[in-house]
């Protein structure tokens, strides 16, 4: 293959301290997704990139935002709801793409544009019942668990065509495609297979019914992985290190089984 996947998830990545530091690793992304694109005969215009700022401060985060960035991701509610407060004279979309409960729907309903993690009924009903009383929509993203890892959220594949056709009964999700998370590991061909699956399980979706899947996308890639996932037909990367830097919080603490 001879190609550097950068499949490292121990990767140095530099924190980001000035407002050039994050056009620079910003553009490096960038390049890295467009260059992927242009050797797998895609149109870079296919791949959104969703900078995940959970961990990062308020003062960094504005450097982020005057470097450009004006949709972020946050894994947690609270987090990211504190910070659509203290940054409310910000221009900022934020999307959920962390595990949900029930139980903070309502506060996801009130400010988020877009919530990637979607993997219950139990949730959906919650959502939609908050978003109506909030006179709001929400993009959401049906999380897939492709790595069959129990450490990992989301629905088993075999659960997730019953589930979408449920979901359309909530006037207020407009379900924009497919979340994955792959398995973390810096072996590409274990890593590919999860992403491989997620593309599989939206054509087969399409095909069963193309208004089950909204647009179609597939958020899957981050910082370790975006290439593969991008070569995989991702339309969304979602990453965070490589343009904020290493989190000192390490990752088991949001996929607890997995320290
Ligand atoms: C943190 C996180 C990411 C980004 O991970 P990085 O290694 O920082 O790129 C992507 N997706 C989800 C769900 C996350 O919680």
């Amino acid at each position: 293959m001879g190609e550097n996947y950068g499949l490292s998830h121990d990767e140095e990545y530099a924190t980001a301290l000035t407002v050039a530091d994050f056009r620079t690793n910003i553009a490096e992304v960038d390049e890295r997704i467009a260059a992927t694109a242009a050797r797998s005969g895609r149109e870079r215009s296919e791949i959104e990139l969703l900078p995940v700022s959970k961990t990062v401060p308020q003062e960094r985060i504005r450097l982020a935002v005057e470097a450009g960035c004006h949709k972020l991701g946050e894994n947690k509610v609270q987090e990211a709801h504190r910070k659509s407060h203290e940054m409310a004279d910000l221009d900022i979309d934020w999307a959920v793409i962390g595990h949900l409960q029930s139980n903070k729907a309502k506060e996801v309903a009130k400010f988020a544009s877009e919530f990637q993690a979607l993997d219950r009924l139990k949730v959906a009903r919650a959502l939609d019942r908050r978003l109506q009383g909030e006179g709001r929509s929400l993009d959401v993203y049906v999380q897939v668990n492709t790595s069959a890892e129990d450490s990992k959220f989301g629905m088993p594949p075999e659960e997730l065509l019953g589930f979408l056709r449920a979901v359309r009964e909530f006037d207020t999700l407009r379900v924009q495609g497919l979340m994955t998370l792959a398995i973390f590991s810096s072996d590409v061909e274990r890593v590919r297979p999860c992403f491989r699956m997620l593309a599989e399980l939206r054509e087969q979706a399409r095909e069963t019914d193309p208004d089950l899947i909204g647009a179609g996308r597939l958020s899957m890639g981050m910082s370790g992985d975006f290439e593969v996932a991008v070569e995989e037909g991702s339309n969304c990367v979602r990453v965070g290190q490589a343009i904020f830097g290493k989190r000192s919080v390490p990752d088991s603490h949001y996929w607890p089984e997995n320290g």
